[in-house]
Formats: C-alpha cells, sequence, structure tokens
C-alpha cells in the first residue's frame, strides 16, 4: 500500500490516524476534509512541509473532485472518517448528518467502486475501502450484555442512524460489487485534538476556568472508551490484515460511567494544577436535564480484532486520561483556538492540492 486517501483527516480521529501513519508508516496521505466547524489545520500544523501529506480541502459528496484524486493519486485506500459526529447537533438539525454521513459516503463509494474495477492485478486485488463507524449503531445495552459484530443495528439518534446507514451502504456495495470493504465499529474515543463539544476535553477546559461542570440526568450512563491513539492503530492493523466484507468491533475494556470520567479528569486536574484556585474540581459538577433519547450504555465486545488480527487496546482508561489532560494542559494555544474560533480563521489560506 502506498497512497492511501484519508477523509475527514482535520477532524479528531482523522488527525491522530494521518499522524500516526506518517510516524509509523511510510505510506503517503491524501487528506482531503470539507473543513466544517469541526475540522481544524492547527491539528495539522505540524505536516505542512511533510512531502508525503497532501491536504485537500473539499466534500466528500463531490464525485469529480473523488474521482480526479483517486485516479490522481493512484490511491491504494480509502479510509473515511469524514462525518457528522455530534449527536446533539444531529438532534438540532439532521440534514447535514444525512447528506455527508449518507450521501457522502454513497458518493466515496461510487467512485471508489469506478477507481477500483478499472484497476487490474495486483493493485485490483490490493485495493480496500475502510469505513469508519460507531457502536452507537447497535442501540442501546442494559446494565449487562456486550455489543458484537452481529448484534442488530438499533440506532435511536439522527447521527446513530444516519452512520447506520452508511454501513448499511458499504455492506451492500461488498455484496452488490464485489468491492473490498471493511468496517469497523469503535467505542468513545478520547484523547488529542478532540473537540471540546465532547464530554472529555469540554470538562477539562471549563474546570480548567472554574465553570461549571454540566452533566447529562443522572450522570449514570455508561460508555466503553479508547484512547484515540489505540484506535488508529486498529484501523491501520485491519486495513492491513482484515479479511474484505468483515466488519470489525473495536473497544478499549474501559466501562465508566459519565461520573466517574468527570470524577478521574478532576483528580487529574487537582493533582497536575496544584495551584488552582478550583481545586478539588469534582465541587464545580452540575446536573442538568438528560438529552432526548440518551443512549444509557454501550459496551464493546472486541475480542474478534484480538483473535484474528492480534490487536489490544495499549493504554489503560488511567494511563490514557493521564496523557489526554496532560495534553490539553500542554496545548493552550490549540485550545484557545479552538475556543476562541480563531482557528477557523485559516480556513481561507488553507492548502489544497
Ligand atoms: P470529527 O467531527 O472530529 O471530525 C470529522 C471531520 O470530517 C472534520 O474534520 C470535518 O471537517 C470533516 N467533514 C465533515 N463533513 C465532511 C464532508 N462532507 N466532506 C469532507 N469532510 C467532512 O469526528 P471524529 O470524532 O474524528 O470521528 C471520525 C469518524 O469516526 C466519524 O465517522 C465518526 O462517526 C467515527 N467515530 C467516532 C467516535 C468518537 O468517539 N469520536 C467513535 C466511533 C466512531
Amino acid at each position: 500500500m502506498r497512497t492511501i486517501l484519508v477523509t475527514g483527516g482535520a477532524g479528531f480521529i482523522g488527525g491522530n490516524f494521518v499522524h500516526y501513519i506518517l510516524d509509523e508508516t511510510d505510506v503517503r496521505v491524501i487528506n482531503l476534509d470539507a473543513l466544517t466547524y469541526a475540522g481544524n489545520l492547527d491539528t495539522l500544523a505540524d505536516l505542512r512541509d511533510n512531502p508525503r501529506h497532501v491536504f485537500v480541502q473539499g466534500d466528500i459528496a463531490d464525485h469529480a473532485l473523488i474521482s480526479r484524486l483517486l485516479a490522481e493519486y493512484e490511491v491504494d485506500a480509502v479510509v473515511n472518517f469524514a462525518a457528522e459526529s455530534h449527536v446533539d447537533r444531529s438532534i438540532d438539525g439532521p440534514g447535514a448528518f444525512i447528506q455527508t454521513n449518507v450521501v457522502g459516503t454513497f458518493t466515496l463509494l461510487d467512485c471508489a467502486r469506478e477507481h477500483w474495477s478499472k484497476r487490474t492485478g495486483e493493485a485490483r486485488e490490493a485495493f480496500r475501502f475502510l469505513h469508519v463507524s460507531t457502536d452507537e449503531v447497535y442501540g442501546s445495552l442494559g446494565a449487562t450484555g456486550l455489543f458484537t459484530e452481529t448484534s442488530a443495528y438499533a440506532p435511536n439518534s439522527p447521527y446513530s442512524a444516519s452512520k447506520a446507514a452508511s454501513d448499511h451502504l458499504v455492506r451492500a456495495w461488498f455484496h452488490t460489487y464485489g468491492l473490498p470493504v471493511l468496517t469497523t465499529n469503535c467505542s468513545n474515543n478520547y484523547g488529542p485534538y478532540q473537540f471540546p463539544e465532547k464530554l472529555i476535553p469540554l470538562m477539562i477546559l471549563k474546570a480548567q476556568r472554574g465553570e461549571a461542570l454540566p452533566i447529562y440526568g443522572d450522570g449514570a450512563n455508561v460508555r466503553d472508551w479508547l484512547f484515540v491513539t489505540d484506535h488508529c492503530r486498529a484501523i491501520w492493523r485491519v486495513l492491513e490484515a482484515g479479511r474484505p466484507g468483515e466488519v470489525y468491533n473495536v473497544g478499549g475494556n474501559s466501562e465508566r460511567t459519565n461520573l466517574e470520567v468527570v470524577d478521574t479528569l478532576c483528580g487529574l486536574l487537582d493533582e497536575l494544577l496544584p495551584d488552582s484556585p478550583h481545586r478539588p474540581h469534582v465541587n464545580l459538577k452540575r446536573f442538568v436535564p438528560d438529552r432526548p433519547g440518551h443512549d444509557r450504555r454501550y459496551a464493546i465486545d472486541a475480542s474478534k480484532l484480538k483473535h484474528e488480527l492480534g490487536w489490544e487496546p495499549q493504554e489503560t482508561f488511567e494511563s490514557g486520561m493521564r496523557r489526554t489532560v496532560t495534553w490539553y494542559l500542554e496545548s493552550p494555544q490549540w485550545c484557545q483556538r479552538v475556543t476562541d474560533g480563531s482557528y477557523r480563521g485559516e480556513r481561507l489560506g488553507a492548502a489544497d492540492d
């Protein structure tokens, strides 16, 4: 594999994945991102002079652009991160979720099929389309049980419904056209470069400023948490060795209630900021009305990935959280520019291909 098209590579997981690939392999990355509010060129600032990284601002639903990129760069694999990803935003405005997550994924699949069908020999054999998805497509669990790759789809939010639809399209392109696709369904990620509308960075930045820490409902909703670099390793492993047409669940074996997550990061902030006037940070917790359709519990059985491909998370929840809180404390400029909106000023000067 020499060249991969990564979509959504200016976002949280995509940005971490691009760094991971450039650090750990000799693969060239064509990074296509529409730079919505969630795309941040600051995340890619250290890659400006990297000859193996080509940034292109554009939409995954732009058929002509995608076709051109696949042909011009002789792309060997597509890794699709691009999505509208925030559940609360999907409740307020589901249209963008249908457009990008469903229509966009369809367009990518269609372009990939045309590109793949023109290839011959080894280049055709080796081509892969990896779709990055979420455990939220499986709906909500009770107090026990785990989602496996054969769990029934039961999405409850416009976000998870749009991701579920995209997963079905990916599956159909394998069964109907034979396109060598792979799908990964992963639990909640956390780590560097996550946009502070999501739980962990939101709480870190608010706690640092001494602001109230809003917790939905009773805070007892359970999520399985995975450090983002472990997710990137899993995706690369599936891309290299996964069986076309297969689905792989990715999880961290780290179930925590939202309250436990907030307590952990407050404890780390107390330790790492001994002079903070806001210690103990747990006193900043405030309960707010629950989100509609809020899934109670997600938990992943990632044993297929472990047994077939030898992947396991390297970080524990405690070690990953320590790395994450430390990164946010050591990256005040990245945080400030996201918080005051100035990261968006970069986009007019964004590099094209
Ligand atoms: P994110 O919102 O941080 O990043 C999404 C990126 O996609 C942004 O850079 C945005 O500009 C770009 N984008 C949006 N619409 C686009 C379009 N039409 N064309 C091109 N680019 C577009 O999201 P994330 O948290 O990094 O998630 C990445 C993927 O992983 C998503 O598909 C998401 O469903 C999936 N996922 C996320 C998590 C999680 O915990 N964050 C867990 C499992 C799966």
